[in-house]
């Protein structure tokens, strides 16, 4: 078990877990965009530790680009979705693929759809390591995802809570409260 801040994570998903998961992702795209040259963007912050492992399972020839979007504060979604750098440059008539950490509500989706949806790529697809597909909420089909996981809040491998927590190998789940299992 672990702390950041306040809260308690237990061990969720092993090394290996992730590894296979990542590798999963980087295959299937792979067999789909193998002579495209694709542009990978990743959203950053969470996704810059899968962007990394991704491109080394993916042995064809592609481009690298992030933007930056985020929709959590703490434990929950606010809603809010940042937009902190613009649409790369040179990506008409290319085929887009994003690469996002976890797909949640859909909310970051919906802007980042938005956001590409006055360019003029050829193709543009969605690949996220995790996907709650529980509480997913959005009309867009998720193209490629490696794990789906439960509604719970997960750290590490790129994640944080409050910021802490990028930096673990593993992912962690946020601990049950008790209390809150008794009273439902
Ligand atoms: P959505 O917009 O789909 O609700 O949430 C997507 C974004 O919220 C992700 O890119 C990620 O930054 C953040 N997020 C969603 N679920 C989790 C989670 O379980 N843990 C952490 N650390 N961030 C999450």
């Amino acid at each position: 078990m672990i702390k950041l801040h306040d809260k308690q994570f237990v061990p969720f998903l092993s090394e290996a877990q992730i590894f296979e998961a990542v590798k999963k992702v980087a295959e299937d795209v792979a067999r789909d965009y193998k002579d495209k040259n694709p542009i990978f963007v990743g959203v950053l912050n969470g996704a810059f530790m899968f962007v990394s492992d991704f491109l080394k399972h993916y042995p064809y020839p592609c481009e690298v680009t992030f933007v930056k979007l985020s929709s959590y504060r703490g434990l929950t979604s606010t809603g809010i979705v940042r937009n902190l750098l613009d649409v790369p440059e040179n990506i008409e008539g290319r085929s887009v693929i994003i690469l996002e950490d976890i797909i949640d509500t859909g909310r970051t989706l919906q802007e980042l759809v938005h956001l590409f949806s006055n360019t003029n790529v050829k193709d543009f697809k969605i690949a996220s390591l995790f996907y709650k597909s529980e509480v997913y909420n959005g009309e867009y089909a998720i193209d490629y995802f490696g794990l789906e996981i439960p509604d719970r809040f997960i750290v590490g491998y790129g994640l944080d809570y409050r910021e802490l927590g990028r930096n673990l190998r593993e992912v962690y789940q946020l601990k049950e409260n008790p209390m809150i299992n008794l009273v439902l």
